[in-house]
This record gives structure tokens, C-alpha cells and sequence, in this order.
């Protein structure tokens, strides 16, 4: 509602929301996103028809909507974006069928606005974030106002369903309709959360890795899902005097990085930027990660972490996605799509270009050799264990200096707990040599 291009453009009218039948068909019915997604539709329902307005809201492929609403006499559709392969592709495809007009709101940056002196992207984030800093100084950011818009006259009781063959009903306003069970998910106010992050300011630099001090903002779930803009971030951090804001503009600037890595170079959504190997499939191994049952207290804490709220601190993720890929020695596309199923803020180009770093297969400078030690890392962040023991219950008894202890841990039982799935410096070397050998192909 706030700062919306697409709603600041005067017209006749037809907002609408489409819960992607190709998308949520894949989903377990206990989604989270899906809880998170519908609250804030169903607010923006509320939000719009109190303007005057309203949102249609469809449960079909993209596809099938386009085909009932273009003989309704629309002229265009207006749309803002992101840029994973299916994402275009759909977009593409309705761009066939009617005039598409893509709007860029999802990041501070067009894709081609921050380019090197010979107009091609930039590979390494110092220098882009330098580039974009330039360019973030000289653009105003200023508040998108609401134009005064004539709303089509439509049905906006219902969801319509439209099914394959075409067939449209009519089902009640409610997730339950879609298939899907409402999942507790803590939705907090952005905004509140901005008014948070500024009493942690000052602390971001040096804490955000500390798994006790929640000190991160905790938005990148509302910047994935736009219920709050990136330029109302911008706006609210720059205006702050007296505060260390910039170690969070730099992240900020880093989402923009990703985002852009995959727009200039689609195949690395799936495939390594650089290197051949590409990790051995191990379904054992893989399925012992899922359930947080591997024996390193610090990764178990983080998997059990992100299955029970959908969430996953960034220190965790990346060491998580270290032990995966390094010392488990699995393809990063597994753990890609692991993440993927579960985390609330869920966004392909951040998802991937993290676990390409993670692998050292991606595009960043980061050496293959460079692998987490997840006993170093636990005692550096999570020195008294508060965390692992939040989410590991049956390590409460054990003292933390054991719980960062890797000898310990492979040669003393610890009831219902198991014994680590590997010894670190042995599977970490392994991996080395197979990255080895691969520069060497
Ligand atoms: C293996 C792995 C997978 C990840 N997958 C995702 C994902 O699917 N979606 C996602 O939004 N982030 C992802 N991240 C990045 C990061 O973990 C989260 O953005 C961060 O934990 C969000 O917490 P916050 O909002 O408190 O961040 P803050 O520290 O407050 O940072 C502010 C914002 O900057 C952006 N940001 C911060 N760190 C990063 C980063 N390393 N890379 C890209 N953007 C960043 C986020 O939008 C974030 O909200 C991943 C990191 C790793 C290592």
C-alpha cells in the first residue's frame, strides 16, 4: 500500500493476486509461507478496499487467469518481478499474450544500472557495492504517492478457481480453500521491526554473527515478499543520524548483488560457476542432515532451526551449508532445495549465489579451501550453547564446552544424541583434494 509504483499509476483498474496453482502444487499443506503469503494478501484486501479499490484474488496457473481476463477487454498488465528462470518464463509467456509492462521494484538496482567502465557486470561485490554506493548517493528516494485509480467493476467476494480445462468456481476467501493449513509464523510489523533494528544499530558490525544478540533486522522475509519496499528501508536508515548504518546498507547492496549475478548469468541457478565437481549424492547422508540428527550440535541446532520456524540465522546458514557441501560432501543443489522447501524468506538468487559460495563453486572469490570448522564456529558464536541447546533439548545436560568439543563428542556417548557423522579435518581434507583435482582437469 505504501510506496507501490504499480498503484501510483492512474487508470482503470484490475489489482489482482494469483495463488500460483504451478507453484503451491508442489507445496506440503503446512507451507508457512503459504500462512505468511495469505495474511498479507488478505490485509492488502482490506487495506486496498478501504481506499476505495479492491484485489481479485485467483487460484490458477498464470496462464489460465490471462486467458479469462483478456477478452474482459484489459489492455495491459503491469507487473513488478524477480528473476529466477521460472519467474521469467512465466512473464515471458504472458507477454505474448498481452502488452506486459515490468516494472523493477524489487531491488535498489536495475540490472543494467550498476555495470563495469566497458558496460559488462561486474563479478566481485567490493567493486559493485563501491559503483552502487556512487549511484545510491546521487538518486532521490522519494515516497511513491497513491494515484486516485478507477477499480473495474469485477466479483471480489470469492477466490475464483480457474482449473486446467478452464473450468471457474467460486471458493470462499480463505487458505483453507487453497489446500493449505495455517501455520503459526510470528508475523511482525515491519515497520516495528525498522524501530527494533534502530536500538541494534550501532551493535550490527561487530554482533550480527552472535547467535544470542539478535541484532540482524530480521526483514529480509518482508523485502523477499515486498510487504515492505527497499527504497522504505533506504529511506528510514539514511535518514538515521548518528548511527552506524553502513555494514547494513552493504547488505542491503548484497541482496542486490545476487539478484543481479542471476539476472547476467541465469545458469548459475543450477549449475557451478566454476569448477566441475560437483559433490558425490549420498541419500543417507542427506536424509541424516534433514532431520538434524548429524552429531555437530552447532548444524543440528540450525536444520531443527529452519524446520520449526522457517527461519535460520546467517552465521548457521553458512555454516550449515559449509558442513553440507564440504565436510558431507553432497551436490549444494540438494541443500539449495532443502532451504528452498523450508525457509520463510525463501529467494532464488540469495539461495543459490549463497550456496555456490558455500560450495566455492560460485561466482564470489571464495577459495574451495576455505571450510567451516563447526566446532570453532559454535564456540566463537554460541560460546554457552543457548542456542544449540534451544533447539537440541537432549544436549541440556551436557555442559558447552563439550558441545564445541569434537574429540568429546566422537569418543563419549551422549544419550539420544548421535555421535558426529564424520571427523572434521578428515572429511574436510577430502573435499579438498577433490576440488584439487578439479583445478587441475
Ligand atoms: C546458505 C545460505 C542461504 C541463504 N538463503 C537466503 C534466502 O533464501 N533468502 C534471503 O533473503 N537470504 C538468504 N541468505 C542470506 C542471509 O542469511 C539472510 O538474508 C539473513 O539471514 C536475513 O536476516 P536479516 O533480515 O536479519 O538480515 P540483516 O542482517 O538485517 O540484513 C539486511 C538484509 O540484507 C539482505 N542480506 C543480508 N545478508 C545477506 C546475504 N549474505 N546475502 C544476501 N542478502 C543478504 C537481506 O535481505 C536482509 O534482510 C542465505 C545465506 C546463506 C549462507
Amino acid at each position: 500500500m505504501e510506496d507501490n509504483p504499480l498503484l501510483s499509476l492512474g487508470d482503470e483498474v484490475l489489482p489482482i493476486f494469483i495463488f500460483d496453482t504451478n507453484i503451491l502444487n508442489k507445496l506440503q499443506k503446512e507451507d508457512k509461507r503459504v500462512s505468511f503469503i495469505f495474511h498479507y494478501v488478505y490485509k492488502l484486501k482490506q487495506d486496498l478496499s478501504a481506499c476505495g479499490l479492491d484485489l481479485k484474488i485467483f487460484y490458477a496457473s498464470p496462464q489460465d487467469v490471462f486467458e479469462y481476463l483478456i477478452p474482459q477487454g484489459m489492455d495491459e498488465v503491469v507487473a513488478s518481478g524477480d528473476y529466477d528462470s521460472y519467474a521469467k518464463e512465466r512473464d515471458l509467456q504472458i507477454s505474448h499474450k498481452i502488452h506486459f509492462r515490468y516494472i523493477q521494484d524489487t531491488y535498489i538496482f536495475k540490472p543494467y544500472e550498476v555495470l563495469k567502465e566497458d558496460k559488462t557486470p561486474y563479478l566481485v561485490f567490493t567493486p559493485f557495492y563501491k559503483k552502487a554506493r556512487v549511484i545510491l548517493n546521487s538518486k532521490k528516494s522519494e515516497e511513491l504517492k497513491m494515484a486516485h485509480n478507477r477499480l473495474m467493476d469485477e466479483d471480489y467476494k470469492a477466490i475464483t478457481k480457474i482449473d486446467a480445462k478452464g473450468v471457474v468456481t467460486k471458493l470462499p476467501l480463505s487458505l483453507e480453500s487453497l489446500g493449505f493449513l495455517k501455520q503459526k509464523v510470528g508475523i511482525i510489523n515491519p515497520h516495528a521491526k525498522l524501530e527494533k533494528f534502530k536500538q541494534n544499530c550501532n551493535k550490527y558490525k561487530q554482533m550480527r554473527d552472535f547467535l544470542y544478540e539478535d541484532v540482524g533486522s530480521n526483514l529480509s522475509v518482508d523485502l523477499r515478499f515486498g510487504t515492505l519496499s527497499t527504497r522504505a528501508v533506504l529511506r528510514y536508515v539514511l535518514s538515521l543520524k548518528g548511527f552506524d548504518v553502513e555494514p547494513f546498507i552493504r547488505q542491503l547492496i548484497f541482496r542486490d548483488f545476487y539478484a543481479y549475478l542471476l539476472f547476467h548469468m541465469p545458469r548459475v541457478e543450477n549449475k557451478n560457476y566454476k569448477y566441475s565437481f560437483n559433490g558425490i549424492e549420498d541419500r543417507e547422508k542427506y536424509e541424516i542432515f534433514c532431520k538434524g540428527q548429524t552429531g555437530v550440535p552447532i548444524v543440528d541446532a540450525g536444520v531443527r532451526e529452519l524446520i520449526q520456524t522457517g527461519q535460520m540465522h546467517n552465521r548457521v546458514r553458512m555454516v550449515a551449508a559449509s558442513f553440507f557441501t564440504k565436510d558431507l560432501l553432497l551436490p549444494w543443489q540438494w541443500g539449495e532445495q532443502f532451504f528452498a522447501q523450508h525457509l520463510l524468506d525463501f529467494d532464488k538468487a540469495s539461495n543459490v549465489l549463497s550456496w555456490q559460495w558455500s560450495a566455492g563453486t560460485g561466482v564470489d572469490p571464495q577459495p574451495y579451501f576455505r571450510v567451516f570448522n563447526p566446532y570453532l564456529q559454535s564456540k566463537k558464536f554460541d560460546k554457552d550453547a543457548h542456542y544449540i541447546k534451544r533447539f537440541c533439548p537432549e544436549l541440556l545436560h551436557v555442559e558447552a564446552k563439550y558441545l564445541h568439543d569434537e574429540n568429546y563428542l566422537l569418543n563419549n556417548s551422549v544419550k539420544d544424541y548421535p555421535k558426529p557423522i564424520v571427523n572434521h579435518k578428515t572429511a574436510s581434507k577430502i573435499a579438498i583434494e577433490c576440488f584439487k583435482k578439479d583445478t587441475f582437469l
